[in-house]
């Protein structure tokens, strides 16, 4: 609704009287269907009374005119820009708040972040162990925060909209290079031997939804990838996931080959080809069979490779 389709609603509804009241006329008398008041017009030391609130005679909202040095008349709204000096917009928005009328953006509450992961299919311990927290963009639109979190800090993150029909789907700081997502899991890829290398946080989040502690980082694209992080890989039995997309085999030829000689061994677990990525998968699955499954495709690349523990 436009500021203009809601005036003659506005008009109808505000108590000039009232309002000339409230903004320092003081009521002298009523007569003949008029109020008579002390002016309360900048400058106007008015003491015959000389402004009035009156009827029109097409019935219209009432009206109300100073006679005397002012010579001003209007309808509600013009009083308030005559008398505070703000824009007719602002005097539209400040009677409809006053009258009730204030539109809210919207009366659908954004879903909590547990609520916005038992959308996808995730158990509330997902939003705990990855410190999701709900955000407003410079529009005021929700986005969940994925922190990536690294020795205490969080260097960078990304915001998903709450919202899948948003045009813009994830936001991230600009200027800031971004590091692996979960990085400070490569700790429990050091004590298991092995480690997930997934393309985006939905991936990890997918992984941390249906394995307890799983030793999984997300790479947010393959423009992301450092090969100076190779060392980081070192010993581990590394299983790169990447999207099912030329994106997706980018990432995977990049990461397979700069592991090359860190790496204990470096495999590519395929998504079966009907989904986008693992998030996409595991939506998808329940977690048995999303365990099942997957478990599959690390067997068909990697035989006689350890399953993930929890
Ligand atoms: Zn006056």
């Amino acid at each position: 609704m436009t500021h203009t389709d809601r005036i003659p609603d506005l008009l109808a509804r505000v108590d000039l009287d009232a309002l000339v009241a409230r903004h320092g006329g003081r009521e002298a008398r009523r007569t003949g269907g008029r109020t008579y008041f002390h002016c309360p017009g900048p400058g106007h030391d008015d003491r015959t009374p000389s402004f009035d609130t009156y009827q029109p005679a097409n019935g219209g909202a009432r009206r109300w005119a100073c006679r005397s040095v002012c010579s001003r008349g209007g309808d509600a709204i013009d009083l308030v820009v005559w008398l505070t000096g703000c824009t007719k917009a602002q005097a539209i928005d400040q009677l409809a708040s006053e009258e009730g009328m204030v539109e809210r953006p919207s009366l659908v509450e954004p879903p909590s972040v547990a609520q916005w992961c038992a959308l996808r299919g995730w158990g509330p311990w997902v939003a705990s162990e990855l410190g999701l927290t709900l955000v407003k963009d410079k529009f005021g639109r929700p986005r969940v925060r994925f922190p990536f979190r690294f020795e205490g800090g969080v260097p960078y993150h990304q915001d998903r909209a709450i919202d899948d029909a948003a045009k813009v789907r994830w936001l991230s700081p600009t200027g800031r290079q971004p590091i692996a997502y979960e990085a400070e899991r490569l700790r429990i890829a050091h004590e298991r031997g092995h480690v997930f290398i997934l393309e985006g946080v939905t991936d990890v989040a997918a992984i941390v939804d249906v394995y307890s502690a799983p030793a999984a980082v997300g790479i947010p694209g393959v423009g992301a990838w450092r090969s100076s992080w190779a060392p980081s890989f070192k010993g581990l039995v590394v299983y790169v996931i990447g999207d099912n997309d030329e994106a997706g085999g980018k990432f995977r030829a990049r990461v397979t080959a700069d592991l090359q000689h860190d790496a204990r061994s470096v495999c590519n677990v395929h998504v079966p080809k009907e989904f986008k990525d693992v998030a996409d998968w595991r939506a998808a699955r329940d977690p048995q069979d999303f365990d099942d499954e997957l478990m599959a495709a690390v067997e068909a690349v990697a035989p006689g490779s350890v399953r993930m523990a929890g």
